[in-house]
């Protein structure tokens, strides 16, 4: 886990003086900036680190408020992670790598949040993010997928800008590879020493094969995520995949970074 200083950033997509994840699940609202934030901040109930939208009543689930360890949901998740980065990790140091890692965490965070999504785990050159909890979006495909491209621009922009020389990858094979899906997830706190929540489920296992297999500047989106999405994936390429772990080839809309 990279520990990153998202809470001093301000929101890009507006901010919201009461929790937005609130709001949506349990219509409480409850203040996360300005003085009225200021006494649930002596109880510890601040901005989460996952979307400083929300606050961390969201971030435990709302398990205390609705007395259910598990949420169903319906969702879209987004997985991304740096392609190219073992070839990368050989040839650079650790100052320039985690320079890099930091651009992708911060630039992915950004392009995230400005869609109402929420960064729920880091790991490493990579992340996972939901959409549609806790904040509700109505159409959370097209909120991910407009979230992907907002991704792979903002990185292909830092990138481009760094000062250090990537010329030596092969193929210029640096870039970010991105998995989307949609349907039915469980979120919950589902493990015994860590206080947050996540999602998981078949959905879940589904996008993060499609980011495996995403090359550099790729976009790979399930025939499901796509069907409520049309118009952001018309036009673009088929693919049909075999994944680790499912029976049965899968077909992705691919889409690429112009
Ligand atoms: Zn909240």
């Amino acid at each position: 886990m990279t520990s990153l200083s998202y809470q001093t950033k301000p929101a890009p997509h507006g901010t919201a003086n009461i929790c937005l994840g609130c709001w949506d699940q349990m219509h409480i609202p409850i203040p996360i900036r300005g003085p009225l934030a200021l006494p649930f901040r002596a109880f510890g109930i601040t901005r989460s680190k996952m979307n400083p939208n929300i606050c961390t009543i969201c971030e435990r689930s709302f398990r205390y408020v609705k007395k259910q360890r598990h949420i169903a949901a319906d969702a879209t998740i987004l997985f991304a992670d740096i392609r190219g980065f073992t070839v990368l990790a050989e040839r650079m140091g650790v100052v320039e790598l985690s320079e890099i890692v930091s651009i992708f965490h911060d630039r992915c965070a950004q392009a995230i949040w400005a869609h109402d999504g929420i960064v729920n785990k880091q790991m490493g050159d990579g992340l996972m993010a939901i959409f549609n909890f806790p904040i509700k979006i109505r159409d959370h495909s097209s909120a991910a997928i407009m979230a992907a491209r907002d991704i792979q621009q903002r990185c292909a922009a830092a990138l481009d800008s760094l000062e250090f020389d990537l010329d030596g990858l092969p193929g210029g094979a640096l870039g970010v590879g991105i998995g989307i899906h949609t349907g039915e997830v469980e979120i919950g706190e589902f493990s015994s020493f860590r206080s947050d929540f996540t999602a998981i489920g078949g959905a879940v296992n589904l996008a993060a094969r499609l980011e495996s297999q995403a090359a550099a500047g790729e976009i790979l989106v399930s025939a499901e995520a796509a069907a409520k999405a049309p118009v952001l994936v018309a036009d673009t390429e088929v693919r049909r995949l075999s994944l680790k772990g499912i029976e049965q080839p899968v077909m992705a809309q691919v889409l690429i970074k112009m």
